[in-house]
């Protein structure tokens, strides 16, 4: 596969490619272009002369275009799918999901194009005020590997509605479904230039994105120390940035909860995309009168959990992603084993048999009795591990799950209204969950608090995000 500059699909400068290959086999799938700086000034100059004539078009002309490709996006779901979970391994089941849920994120800005942005005030002994919302222009656009899809699609629907071109660079793990992503765009009408996917390393590609004076904002998906100097690559150039970073969701479920339905919650909210989700219950706190039967339950619920490749029948959790994050993973479960922090009741290891050899896989595992100070609780562990602590009632917990410097989301289980509303007033999270966990529609904003980020997407104000205001004061 190549890359899109100008509406060109083109080799790197270099010359020069990388290959991405199946976390489940460790097959070469593609090459991809080894892209570099060089590539992404081509790109940010593309960007800038396709600029002058997207912004000015009617905003429901650009939806309009990026609806064309959702539906033609729904319409390949399984394809695209099948991509998706050759090259990142997650099941299928999970990837073709993602893929509707591409489409359903520019349906979405398809239909709030229409809103009036702007407003007017009539200010006495000042006169007219006319204030107006204007697309920043270039936009560079840098995300991960877990849900290539549904990220590009938060950073392209808003950005490419609000009036302005884009430069994105995929993850190197995963830039194939994103590459498809964007032919579908084009050939629904998307103008040479206005989105630009260069791919290759962080380290160039990545970095110039950040720092490149033509750009006017990055949005950036990825890890909190990656996100860091991002911030400091754009600083320079006071490039506007939306950040949104690593977290560690907390999961209380008090006693008074329905138990199915948060052991349900677990299942999908810890080991879903093999636990490789930004906002993915990573520390289970359970009130100490109902803490056995809930393990018990859990416990043989992960049981059933199949792991394989993720493109085979009754697969429902695949690989890893990459090297670099299942030794993380291996690490940290066996530092946390060395240590004595915590009772490993299921897991904890790789699967054995031949199917697993070549993959990045292991086995879905929940620790219990860990203590508070665990780094199974103070890092980010982005994988199918779960840390799981008793507490002794709500304030407890609430202590607990805000003693991190994530902030990302976090979820109350419960059927009681004074719990809802203590946990909702109290939790340090950009989202806060109610008897739900890791759902994320575009309608409603979506960012961290505290390490987790700055900034916003999803939602109306995601336009505002991607929009600057001016101000035309008149007086007549
Ligand atoms: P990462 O930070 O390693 O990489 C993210 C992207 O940044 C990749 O495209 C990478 O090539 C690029 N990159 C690497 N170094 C760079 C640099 N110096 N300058 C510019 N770009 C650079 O993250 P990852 O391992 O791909 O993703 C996992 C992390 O992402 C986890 O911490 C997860 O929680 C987080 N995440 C957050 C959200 C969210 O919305 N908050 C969503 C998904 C994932």
């Amino acid at each position: 596969m190549k890359m899109l500059i100008n509406g060109e699909w083109c080799d790197a400068a270099s010359g020069k490619v990388f290959e991405v290959r199946n976390p489940a086999t460790g097959d070469l799938i593609e090459e991809v272009p080894f892209g570099n700086e060089d590539d992404v000034r081509a790109a940010v100059e593309a960007a800038g002369e396709a600029f002058a004539d997207w912004s000015t078009k009617d905003p429901r002309v650009r939806s309009k275009i990026l609806l064309f490709a959702a539906t033609e996006v729904r319409r390949r779901n399984t394809e695209l799918g099948t991509l998706l979970t050759t090259e990142q391994g997650k099941p299928i089941r999970e990837a073709v999901d993602e893929i509707n849920g591409f489409a359903n994120i520019l349906e979405y800005y398809h239909a709030l194009s229409a809103r009036e942005q702007g407003e007017y005030l009539k200010i006495r002994g000042y006169g007219h005020a006319a204030v107006q919302r204007r697309p920043l222009g270039i936009c560079g656009a840098i995300i991960p590997w877990n849900m290539p899809a549904i990220i590009m699609g938060w950073k392209i629907g808003a950005a490419l509605t609000a009036g302005n071109t884009m430069v994105l660079k995929p993850a190197r793990t995963a830039p194939l479904t994103c590459i498809r992503l964007a032919e579908i765009l084009e050939e629904a009408g998307l103008p040479p230039g206005v989105l630009n996917i260069v791919t290759g390393p962080g380290e160039t590609v990545g970095r110039e994105i950040a720092r490149n004076p033509g750009i006017r904002k990055v949005s950036f998906t990825g890890e909190v120390g990656t996100g860091r100097q991002v911030a400091m690559d754009a600083a320079p150039t006071m490039k506007h940035l939306t950040l949104e970073l690593g977290g560690s969701d907390p999961m209380i479920v008090a006693d008074d909860a329905d138990i199915g339905m948060a052991v349900e919650g677990v299942i999908r909210g810890r080991f879903y995309n093999c636990g490789q989700v930004c906002t993915a219950v990573k520390r289970l706190y359970l009130f100490d009168s109902i803490a056995d039967e809930f393990i018990r339950h859990l416990k043989s619920r992960v049981e059933e959990i199949v792991v394989g490749n993720g493109l085979d029948r009754g697969v429902s959790m695949g690989p890893l992603n990459n090297r670099a994050g299942f030794m993380r993973v291996v690490t940290q479960v066996d530092t946390a084993r060395e240590q004595d922090e915590g009772t490993i009741i299921t897991g904890g290891r790789t699967p054995e048999g031949e199917a697993y050899k070549r993959g990045f896989f292991f086995l879905p595992t929940l620790v219990t009795d860990v203590p508070y100070d665990s780094i199974l609780f103070s890092e980010e562990v982005f994988g199918p591990v779960l840390p799981i602590a008793t507490v002794s009632g709500l304030d407890e917990a609430i202590d607990l799950a805000n003693n991190s410097r994530y902030g990302l989301g976090a979820s109350v289980w419960t059927r009681s209204a004074d719990v809802i509303a203590r946990a909702t007033e109290s939790l340090e999270a950009g989202i806060v969950w109610v008897n739900q966990h890791l759902r994320i529609p575009p309608e409603v904003p979506f960012g961290g608090m505290k390490s987790s980020g700055i900034g916003r997407e999803n939602g109306s104000r995601a336009l505002e995000e991607y929009t600057e205001e001016k101000t035309v004061l008149i007086r007549l």
